[in-house]
């Protein structure tokens, strides 16, 4: 893998869209104080993702913008594109030439690119992770670096080396996953305080279960009793209500034989008035 190309548009002194190119060999940037040399260093390690506006020389993250000159307006965004021959495969992306890029405008608001497809800040870490070229990787060593690698800071030292070795992939993997086993263990700590809090409450809801199971049974019984109770009921009334007919029935049949009774009786009265009359006569 090699770097190819570095593009600058509104990148610190960079006001002009700049293209370097890098050739086969060691390309040096040469040029008197202050001229912008260190500005190429920070567009590399800007474009990298690097968060930190003072490890880029300045206070804020839009100190990297373009800020104006007597003779040139400031302007509202910059941007760094930096190219990559990766015909050796050593990025983990099916491409032979990869462009990284970054973009940020006066408002905040700011983009990455891999090959001009939108990605997050993660992605481009991940694509660079052990390959020495990383915001921290040992590829960039900048003016006192050198000091800092060789002075005692074991730590640093430490990062600048396992990054060298391929070994920086594995620690950050070992450290996400030391991070999620503490998350399961606090959340196992929880489970177990539910859980004791639960067998409390254990108890007196096993006394609540029986009440409510013999509550069903009981109620099933009622049930089945009440039905019992309406068809002796229905039973008896069909009976009371048969006999009650054939009550009626007699009573018919006494009317009918009283009113023949009454008919007779009428006409006997009617006659022994007519004798009644004759014997008067
Ligand atoms: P030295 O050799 O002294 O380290 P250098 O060549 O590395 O210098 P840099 O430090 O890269 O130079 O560049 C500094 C120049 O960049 C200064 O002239 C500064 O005004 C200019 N500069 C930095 N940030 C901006 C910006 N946001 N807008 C315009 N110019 C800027």
């Amino acid at each position: 893998m090699r770097l190819t190309k570095l593009e600058l548009a509104g990148f610190k002194s960079f006001a002009k869209k700049t293209e370097l190119s890098f050739g086969e060999g060691i390309t040096a940037v040469i040029g008197p104080n202050g001229s912008g040399k260190s500005n190429i260093a920070d567009a590399i390690r800007w474009v990298l993702g690097e968060q930190s506006a003072k490890a880029l020389r300045g206070t804020r993250m839009e100190d990297v913008i373009f800020s104006g000159t007597q003779e040139r307006k400031s302007l509202g965004y910059c941007e760094v594109i930096l190219s990559f021959d990766n015909s050796d495969g050593t990025l983990a992306i099916p491409y032979q030439e990869v462009a990284v890029s970054r973009r940020l405008y006066r408002s905040g608001e700011s983009e990455y690119c891999i090959n001009n497809n939108n990605c997050r800040l993660k992605d481009v870490q991940e694509l660079f992770r052990d390959t020495g070229i990383g915001k921290d990787g040992y590829s960039i060593i900048s003016q006192g670096k050198v000091d800092e690698i060789l002075s005692n800071k074991s730590n640093e030292r430490r990062v600048a080396l396992e990054e060298a070795a391929g070994v920086m992939r594995f620690r950050v993997r070992k450290e996400e996953a030391a991070r999620k086993l503490e998350n399961t263990e606090k959340n196992l700590v929880r489970l177990e305080d539910i859980i004791a809090e639960l067998e409390d409450r254990l108890g007196p809801l096993e006394q609540q279960s029986d009440i409510a199971k013999q509550y069903l049974k009981l109620r099933d019984e009622l049930k089945d009793l009440e039905i019992n109770q309406f068809l002796y009921q229905m039973d008896r009334s069909k009976e009371r209500l048969k006999n009650n007919a054939s009550v009626l029935d007699q009573i018919a049949e006494r009317e009918k034989e009283i009113e023949v009774q009454s008919a007779q009786l009428q006409t006997d009265c009617l006659q022994l008035e007519d004798r009644s009359q004759g014997l008067d006569a």
